[in-house]
């Protein structure tokens, strides 16, 4: 090859690769934390996920993947609580490596206290472990849909349990090992059974000390190995006094639990129908936050708007609590790929369609 023509192309990707640092740093000025929050992909489709985070993702400068594990792993100090196709830590590996190369972050999720149920089907760990169970009384077999007397959405399993931790804690240090990360997003939404009447270890106690009991010892557990907790952040809001009502705030006090809970807890602040200021909320409390649109564009756009707006106008103080956007989905990972590549771009309002928007939206900022 001709000496000068070398020399010119590697002055080109010298250049070129400085110029998309230098627009990788401005944008982590903007907006620090892009990113999505979705189900882990089954074992065979791992390499089409894969695919998606490169062809997809990066192009639009994402660097945060919350995967919705569970019990979809291969576990190996407790193998008894395996879903049936679970990945391997090869899978595991290959997401991790493809990741890495992109400057993604992932942050694996088990979820934590809450979601141990859904519907008539009861999640492995209180299937294994019935002992856990907040509420024994109440049977998921009979779960005649929402809403019902017992006040049934999803099982918990009691935060005063001796042994819950001794269980649940190697699962979540299993799993940050595999994922070679030190973010781990615990769920911990939604929580409705909490402290219940007939708990012999929480009837009676305050449910914000509950709530906040339980969040602090999963994060001192991940701080001791210098990881952070991340939750979603219904439970920390005052469903009744903001008109937010019981999903996506809470209506059973847990709420004051934001003002005794470690201030370095990442909250995913998810709202789906309007772009609520709450994210100013926490970031004035302290908390890192992200803001979480799903299915609707417009307030998927709103709240991207919101945040930038807030982190540019706001005291520096303030202002770097205002970490970014989590785009969820909330069906399966494989449903969501193929509507991601088969719908038809007039069809407003999806998971898939909103994603498509702010990926869009993401490479103007
Ligand atoms: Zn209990």
């Amino acid at each position: 090859m001709n000496k000068s023509f070398l020399i010119a192309v590697l002055t080109f990707c010298f250049y070129a690769g400085i110029t998309a640092q230098t627009a990788t740093n401005k944008l982590d000025s903007i907006l620090p934390v892009r990113g999505l929050s979705i189900s882990a992909p089954a074992p065979e489709d791992v390499d089409g996920f894969i695919d998606f985070i490169q062809k997809e993702l990066v192009p639009a400068h994402f660097n945060l993947l919350i995967l919705r594990v569970d019990w979809n792993f291969k576990y190996e100090s407790h193998p008894e609580l395996r879903a049936g196709n679970p990945l391997t830590k090869q899978d595991v590996k290959k997401i991790t490596a493809a990741c890495k190369k992109a400057g993604i972050r992932i942050a694996p999720q088990v979820n934590l206290l809450g979601h141990q149920s859904w519907a008539k089907h009861t999640g492995s760990l209180l299937t294994v472990y019935p002992e856990f169970d907040e509420t024994p009384h109440v049977k998921t077999e009979n779960y005649p849909g929402w809403p019902n007397p017992d006040g049934l959405y999803c099982k918990s399993y009691c935060p005063l349990h001796p042994d819950v931790h001794k269980v649940v804690f190697p699962l979540v240090d299993e799993l940050t090992e595999a994922f070679e990360t030190d973010l781990f997003h615990a769920g911990m939404d939604e929580v409705f059974y909490i402290g219940d009447a007939h708990c012999p270890r929480c009837s009676g106690r305050d449910k914000a000390e509950l709530f906040a009991g339980e969040v602090t010892v999963i994060r001192n557990h991940l701080a001791e190995k210098g990881k952070k907790l991340m939750i979603w952040g219904d439970r920390l809001l005052d469903g009744k006094t903001t008109g937010l009502g019981e999903w996506e705030a809470s209506m059973n006090n847990t709420h004051r639990a934001i003002d005794l809970i470690p201030k370095d807890v990442f909250i995913c602040d998810w709202h789906y129908d309007r772009p609520e200021p709450t994210p100013v909320y926490f970031a004035m409390k302290g908390f890192d936050v992200a803001v979480c649109p799903w299915k609707k564009p417009d307030v998927a756009l709103k709240e991207l708007d919101d945040m930038v707006r807030f982190r540019k106008n706001a005291s520096p103080g303030t202002a770097q609590h205002f970490q970014g956007i989590i785009a969820t989905v909330w069906s399966g990972n494989k449903a969501f790929m193929q509507n991601y590549y088969q719908q038809k771009q007039k069809e407003e309002e999806s998971d898939a369609f909103t994603l498509k928007k702010l990926i869009e939206a993401l490479k103007t900022l």
